[in-house]
């Protein structure tokens, strides 16, 4: 089955990837780019670069505009109620740290932060640290066998003093959504504040805020077929206005001397400093091509890919796979091989995956595994890519077991 993607042939580097023998799987860690994205990057820096909001120049003024207009693209895109929601940041990391240190004040010794067990580094650390710093307790959601948050043990672990619920949608690791709704509305019968992570869900089904119904939502650019550099971080405007400033610095100042200053409100006052314009412009783009895509289509695509990845990794003795992924991407295991021998091998096939902890640290040391290999796939991958990955598996296999 050939199983092609229509899609390919809008990312320029895929062919230029596949001149060189290389098959890119690994879009889980990062995206390759659409030329959409390419032509905004060079027409931007083609036609004359100047800072944000504060020039009174024609080209200060035009390029504020299309700042702008990115944000209001971001807002549609996530369905928000309107682009002064939108904070942009550099990377859903640093979002998820705006919210640790924008919120430190709301907690106070004693109370819960929550979260899940699968959680990214960038969903785990930043609470930890502000646990500590304020002497609050993080309590950590287990999973059930397939991967996904236990709801009986969520709603014993969901309590009184739960005062903010943050999750990943889709784990990195595990490929699997969690159950949002019912663990929301656990945290809301508590009155905690609820984040999501949307870093690796965003690309493959495009998040609908209203409906998610959540305070705070991240997600970074680069994996959604755009630049990198750039974060989106939405908050509901009451959840906005409980944040704190954090960074501090041109721009995000109303009125300054040299003992004291007050701030902005969100989004500017969280944009302390000169933003990645050329990369928050290219978003812009990078969101429009996607928005015209035919959302079934991709989905489609990029499930019947999935399948044969599973069914591929099924069929290998000696191949188990973590957990039981929903979407778009596998970790797996080989009895008696080392994850990093094994993505050696493939590297040196041109095979591009990802092997280690992937960011996920405890959730490894808890499925009692030093680390694994990951497939993921984008919807530029077609069946070649696989089959090229199962064949340099199979060699690489023969070599190793
Ligand atoms: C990639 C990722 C992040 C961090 O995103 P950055 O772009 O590196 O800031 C957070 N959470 C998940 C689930 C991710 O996959």
């Amino acid at each position: 089955m050939p199983l092609n993607s229509p899609w390919r042939a809008d990312f320029p580097a895929l062919a230029a990837l596949e001149a060189e023998g290389q098959t890119y799987l690994d879009s889980a860690a990062t995206s390759q780019k659409p030329r959409a994205l390419l032509d905004a990057l060079h027409g931007y820096y083609l036609g004359g670069t100047a800072n944000v909001h504060r020039a009174q120049h024609l080209l200060g003024e035009r390029v504020t505009r299309a700042f702008e207009a990115s944000r209001t693209t971001a807002a549609r895109w996530l369905n928000a109620e309107s682009p002064g929601q939108i904070i942009f940041t550099r990377g859903c990391t640093e979002a998820i740290n705006l919210l640790a240190y924008g919120l430190e004040a709301q907690f106070h010794a004693g109370e819960q932060l929550v979260v899940g067990a699968a959680e990214h580094h960038a969903n785990l650390l930043p609470w930890q640290q502000l646990a500590q710093r304020r002497g609050l307790e993080l309590v950590v959601l287990p999973l059930n066998a397939d991967g996904e948050i236990d709801l009986t043990q969520a709603a014993q672990l969901i309590g009184p003093k739960c005062r903010l619920l943050a999750v990943g949608q889709l784990s990195n690791v595990l490929g699997r959504w969690q159950p949002l709704p019912e663990l929301f509305a656990l945290a809301r019968a508590s009155g905690a504040l609820t984040v999501i992570d949307g870093a690796q869900a965003a690309v493959h089904q495009r998040p609908d805020i209203q409906a998610l119904d959540c305070d705070f939502y991240a997600c970074s650019a680069h994996k959604l077929y755009g630049p990198e550099g750039v974060g989106v971080l939405y908050g509901r405007e009451d959840a906005l206005q409980r944040l704190n400033h954090w960074q501090f610095g041109g721009e995000m100042v109303q009125v300054a001397d040299y003992q004291h200053a007050t701030f902005r409100p969100a989004p500017l006052g969280f944009e302390a400093g000169t933003p990645a314009i050329g990369a928050v412009i290219g978003l812009d783009a990078s969101l429009d091509y996607l928005a015209g895509l035919d959302p079934r289509a991709v989905a489609t695509h990029e499930a019947e890919l999935h399948g044969l990845l599973l069914d591929g990794l099924r069929q290998r003795s000696g191949v188990r796979i973590v957990g039981a992924p929903q979407v778009a991407l596998a970790s797996f295991v080989v009895d008696g091989v080392h994850n990093a021998d094994l993505a050696h091998l493939l590297g040196e096939q041109g095979i591009a995956v990802r092997a280690g902890h992937h960011c996920a640290m405890p959730l490894y040391k808890q499925l009692g595994l030093s680390g694994a290999v990951r497939v993921s796939l984008g919807l530029y991958n077609d069946a070649s890519d696989l089959e090229r990955f199962f064949a340099a598996l199979d060699l690489s296999l023969e070599l190793l077991q």
